[in-house]
């Protein structure tokens, strides 16, 4: 824990006597490399990622450092090119499918710039959450930079909507001095239909990585052959999503939380809405919106110029709850 903290969560007194150090809310890095090898979950190829830090102001960019000539590819809504059934950003003929786990982790431990080099067109599934990117993250070390911390801070609503009846579904954003999330699914299964189908998170609660993190992606038995018939989901399995059929978990050790499908969605909408390339100050509602429709909200939010505004925060009192701590292990 840093001093900055201890002034930020202190009393008066403590305050008064900490010295005098630069107490704006900074960018954070990567203190050094840390690399992991995987299976993409559609194509079922081996990837490597390696992580390393990336100087003040670059944001999060992935590099696909396999191609004769190495693309960059930063994260901004724009190059969000499709959302079928994970979130993809491509640029030029270069492409990062399955982005959405490993930047939830990089929003949930406040992660603003990071090199992310890989070698195939698809994040590694590694264990279906985002709990191995915050592993691998926490593990190299995460440091602050001397450059202040830009947000994105919604100042009115904005909501995009589609389909009608029981096909409706909705996300908006919301001023809020903070960023929490509340998402509703409406899945008519068994299983998910006897857990909790709505859940609220604050990031500034600085439980990411013990609460939303741990929450893996799920499928159905029927769903998941039809998807191997068209040459996708061949590296899933067992060991990195929740599979059920029609009427039961088929992993042995069941659920990680009661809840963790509707909290997967959560942890997706963390990582779809961090693409947006700055962290958000706003409160997001969703009712099964997806990654399609995430990237839409963003898109919105980008065109209506009054809707936001970019801010820093000079000092940590100022900043919302917890935000100037950097995210908690678990
Ligand atoms: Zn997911």
């Amino acid at each position: 824990m840093s001093a900055i903290t201890l002034i930020a969560r202190g009393a008066g007194r403590l305050r008064a006597r900490a010295p005098k150090i630069e107490a704006v809310l900074q960018q954070r890095t990567l203190k050094s490399i840390s690399r992991a090898v995987g299976v993409g979950l559609h194509s079922g190829q081996r990837v490597e990622l390696t992580l390393r830090p990336a100087p003040p102001d670059t944001g999060i960019v992935f590099r696909r450092v396999d191609l004769p000539e190495p693309v960059e590819i930063p994260m901004e809504a724009q190059f969000v090119t499709d959302t079928r059934l994970a979130s993809t950003i491509s640029r030029g003929g270069a492409k990062v499918q399955t982005v959405e786990h490993i930047m939830s982790a990089c929003a949930g431990l406040g992660l603003d710039n990071l090199y992310i080099d890989i070698t195939a067109d698809e994040v590694p599934i590694l264990d279906g959450s985002a709990s191995s990117f915050v592993f691998l993250l926490q593990s190299a070390g995460i440091v602050q930079q001397k450059a202040p911390r830009r947000f994105i801070r919604v100042t009115r609503m904005v909501e995009v909507r589609e389909g009608e009846g029981a096909n409706e579904k909705w996300a908006r954003l919301e001023p809020y001095h903070g960023f929490k999330l509340a998402f509703e699914i409406d899945f008519s299964h068994k299983v998910v239909n006897s857990t909790g189908q709505r859940v609220e998170f604050d990031m500034g609660s600085g439980s990411y990585s013990r609460d939303i993190a741990r929450a893996r992606t799920f499928g159905f038995t029927k769903e998941v052959e039809y998807m191997r018939s068209k040459g996708l989901a061949l590296g899933g399995g067992l060991d990195n999503a929740i599979v059920m059929d029609d009427t039961k978990v088929l992993n042995t050790d069941g659920l990680r939380y009661d809840d963790e499908f509707v909290k997967h969605k959560i942890l997706d909408a963390i990582g779809d809405l961090y693409i947006i390339g700055k962290p958000l100050l706003a409160a997001y509602t969703a009712f099964r919106s997806g990654h399609a429709l995430n990237n839409k909200l963003l898109r919105e939010l980008l065109t209506q110029r009054d809707a936001y505004e970019i801010v820093t925060f000079e000092n940590e009192a100022q900043a919302p709850r917890g935000f100037a701590e950097v995210a908690r292990a678990w």
